[in-house]
């Protein structure tokens, strides 16, 4: 079977960094474990149970494959939320110094702009006496292997830096970041999410202790994810969060899902033969989309460092609009905008908002995420409906036809009645 392609859909979908269509081979290689293979992968005594067995096992090679792992290495969990819950509290916990409760039981290095799966964590881990440094990144959204030594202690357990930025799609030093933890001897987790399947890894190349990502976003099943965790030079240790049969080497118990491991598996699979192409191609059309952007509107600023991206990924803001309006504009276009919805109110984008993206600029910022169904054509029309909407909005500006009579704005005093 082939990757396909998908009947005329609409609005266009221009948003796989928040999930990706599951893979119609994907997909396929799933169907027998449903309703012919559906045994438990852990029953021993009949041929359901070891096919079951055999298909995770493959899934496991596959998934090992995909980043140069042993697949011994590989934990299945529900998704990377989950299993960044269980690198960063299962190893703050098995690497903790004082008893529970009690301060100064280590120290925990992350980024403000990391995903809520890391950070809200790490929050937990403080209410248990964990001490937690947020790394700052600058304008360009890095977190460099200097900011990350600069901020280690002598009590520093873990550092927990994501590989690339799910907002903006900025990508960190994270092979250096591992090597100076491996030189202090400090437990690496790196959150992969939006990194694994895109880009080559290399656990041992790269210095990873820990790794998480997730199946629907690479063209996987959702509800399906890995940890890597090092078995060899050293050993990474962690406390279970769920404890059950003692599956998963006893830090992840629960009967597996073998469907979505399969398809997690062949998922790797895929991304392991396709990658460099399709990296080659979806760069090729992000750079039309915002070199054809930029170069018909001014105040169009793309955010984040401008060669460390992820291909497939821009977070674009435009001047002078309003950012709920835009989103009104583009309907025919499935993205994310930013602002987040949190209870009545548009909040900015924190992310965003950690590189000194201004409110207004953050609420009128588009994420476009292209991916393996992505056309040419579906670029052409973004490019068109998006610049007719900023285009529209700004007739009725007042604020743009004072920055078109060349007022800088920024300078104005404005008074209050
Ligand atoms: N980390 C990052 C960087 C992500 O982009 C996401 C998905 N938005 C997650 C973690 C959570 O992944 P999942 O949906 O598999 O729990």
């Amino acid at each position: 079977m082939a990757k396909g392609s998908i009947p005329d859909q609409s609005p266009i979908y221009m948003d796989n960094a928040a999930t990706t269509r599951c893979d119609p081979r994907v997909v396929e290689a799933m169907l027998p474990y449903f309703t012919e293979m559906y045994g438990n992968a852990s029953s021993r005594n009949h041929s359901f149970g070891w096919q079951a067995e055999d298909g995770v096992d493959t899934a496991r090679e596959q998934a090992a494959s995909l980043i140069g792992a042993n697949p011994k290495e590989i934990i299945w969990t529900s998704g990377a939320t989950e299993s960044n819950n269980l690198a960063i509290k299962g190893a703050a916990r098995m690497y903790a110094r004082g008893p529970e409760g009690t301060t100064g039981r280590g120290h925990i290095v992350t980024a403000v702009h990391e995903h809520k799966a890391v950070l809200d964590p790490c929050k937990r881990l403080q209410r248990e006496g964990f001490d937690v440094t947020y790394l700052e990144p600058g304008a360009d959204g890095l977190i460099t292997a200097e900011m990350v030594s600069g901020a280690l202690r002598d009590d520093t357990i873990l550092v927990s830096i994501m590989w690339a930025n799910n907002e903006i799609g900025t990508i960190n030093e994270v092979p250096e970041i591992g090597k100076l933890c491996h030189d202090r001897e400090i437990v690496f987790h790196t959150d992969a999410t939006q990194w694994v399947g895109k880009m080559p890894t290399d656990v041992e190349r790269d210095h990873i202790d820990l790794m998480s990502w997730s199946g629907h976003k690479m063209y996987g099943p959702k509800g399906v994810g890995a940890l890597y965790v090092r078995r060899r030079r050293p050993r990474i240790r962690l406390e279970a969060l769920v404890d059950g049969g003692g599956h998963e080497r006893g830090m992840r118990s629960g009967t597996l899902n073998v469907t979505g491991i399969v398809g997690f598996g062949k998922a790797c699979e895929l991304c392991q033969a396709e990658m460099d192409a399709e990296g080659e191609r979806l760069l090729k059309l992000r750079r039309k989309l915002e070199q054809t952007l930029m170069g018909r509107m001014d105040v169009v600023a793309i955010n984040g460092h401008e060669e460390k991206r992820l291909p497939h990924l821009t977070n674009i803001s435009f001047g002078f609009v309003e950012g709920e309006s835009l989103m009104m504009g583009i309907k025919n276009i499935a993205c994310s905008s930013g602002s987040a919805c949190t209870s009545a109110s548009l909040e900015p984008s924190y992310v965003l908002k950690s590189l000194g993206v201004g409110d207004d600029l953050a609420h009128s910022s588009l994420r476009l995420s292209l991916g393996r169904w992505s056309t040419e054509a579906e670029v052409d029309e973004a490019i068109e409906s998006i610049a007719k909407a900023v285009e529209h909005l700004r007739t009725m500006s007042p604020l743009y036809d004072l920055h078109n009579e060349g007022i800088d704005i920024s300078t104005i005093e404005w008074q209050a009645h």
